[in-house]
């Protein structure tokens, strides 16, 4: 993630919703990829300083909980972000504005890292059938007055279901040191969840099918039955050719835990460039570069943490295997 500049000239964040430094409102516009400093004009219009103006996602207005802008000529009552979530917990129950606020903020910045590369971001409003959707959903054992028995994490034809639950930190780091992993985000799921929906679009029923099985299996191995097979075993240490443990359960969940990967390592190199603390020119388009920067940070990351007394941030060795799947996900996002 980069980082922004307001007219006053100090240096402003993508979560931000005012300069610190001027008071002024800030929004992010995702046509632009810029978090822009505003005007308050009348009519709850906001005006940036090309005289372009904007009015705030309803998200913003209503519950306080979203930071990007709609164009003022477009009749998209939600930010392009906002508008790809279809379903909401109660927020009348406990804190789940605060939680759900948590899973939108992460969701932009997902959506912001698939528009730097390019990605297709359609919402089902737009593209019932092919567009991409979320619904932020509540089970019994958080909320009884809800339907749901169980809330599991996954994507289902173009739709990302997340538990809230995953926002609450205490009840993720329970279910984290449940199931023996050493990463679980709200972000990480999100980006992962995001890579079973593009594999339908970049890689299933395409040219490139048969070098996805070469690298990752066949993916047509029985679904149901691997993620039993997965969650009956005890934890077990993550495989050489795998990126994480999880990525051992079947070949989808092989590349969507690359694809959260590759997004993770793109995000964190434009944040770290954004920050001066590359070796040498940021690199996004050329991988192996890439690759050796994200090693090098990755190691400085982890060090940093210990210097604080903190848990590793990257836990987590690419092995030359897993090099190669995050290469094939390079080219597929990046064709030449
Ligand atoms: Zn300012
Ligand atoms: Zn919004
Ligand atoms: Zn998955």
């Amino acid at each position: 993630m980069k980082t922004f500049r307001c007219s006053c000239g100090n240096r402003t964040f993508f979560e931000n919703t005012h300069c610190v430094s001027c008071g002024a409102p800030l929004g992010f516009d995702p046509a632009r990829l810029d978090l822009r400093p505003l005007k308050r004009l009348s009519g709850g219009l906001l005006e940036a300083p090309d005289g372009h103006l904007y009015r705030p996602c309803r998200n913003t207005t209503e519950y306080g909980v979203c930071n990007w802008l709609v164009d003022a000529g477009s009749d998209q009552a939600y930010c392009d972000s906002c508008d790809l979530t279809r379903t909401i917990p109660a927020l009348d129950h406990d804190n789940n504005l605060a939680l759900w606020g948590l899973l939108e903020e992460a969701k932009r910045r997902l959506v912001y890292t698939l528009l730097v590369l390019g990605l297709p971001v359609v919402s089902r409003r737009v593209d019932p059938d092919g567009g991409l959707g979320f619904d932020f959903l509540e089970d019994r054992g958080r909320n009884p007055a809800v339907m749901e028995e169980h809330v599991l994490t996954g994507h289902a034809h173009g739709v990302i279901t997340l538990n809230v639950k995953e926002a609450d930190h205490l009840a993720r780091e329970t279910e984290r040191h449940r199931l023996g992993e050493t990463y679980r985000t709200p972000l990480g799921h999100l980006r992962h969840e995001s890579g079973h929906y593009y594999f339908e679009r970049m890689v299933y029923g395409t040219s490139r099918l048969a070098e996805f099985r070469a690298l990752f299996g066949n993916e047509q191995a029985d679904y149901g039955a691997a993620l039993e097979r997965h969650y009956a075993a005890p934890p077990k240490p993550t495989g050489y050719a795998y990126i994480s443990a999880y990525a051992m359960a079947h070949p989808l969940e092989d590349w969507a835990e690359c694809w959260a990967h590759y997004l993770h390592m793109m995000d964190t190199l434009e944040t770290a460039a954004a920050f001066h603390l590359l070796d040498g020119a940021p690199s996004l388009g050329d991988f192996d570069h890439a690759v050796t920067q994200w090693l090098n940070l990755g190691i400085a990351l982890n060090a940093l943490n210990r210097s604080l007394g903190m848990l590793d941030p990257y836990p987590f060795v690419l092995t030359r295997p897993v090099v190669e799947k995050l290469r094939f996900l390079h080219q597929l996002v990046h064709p030449s």
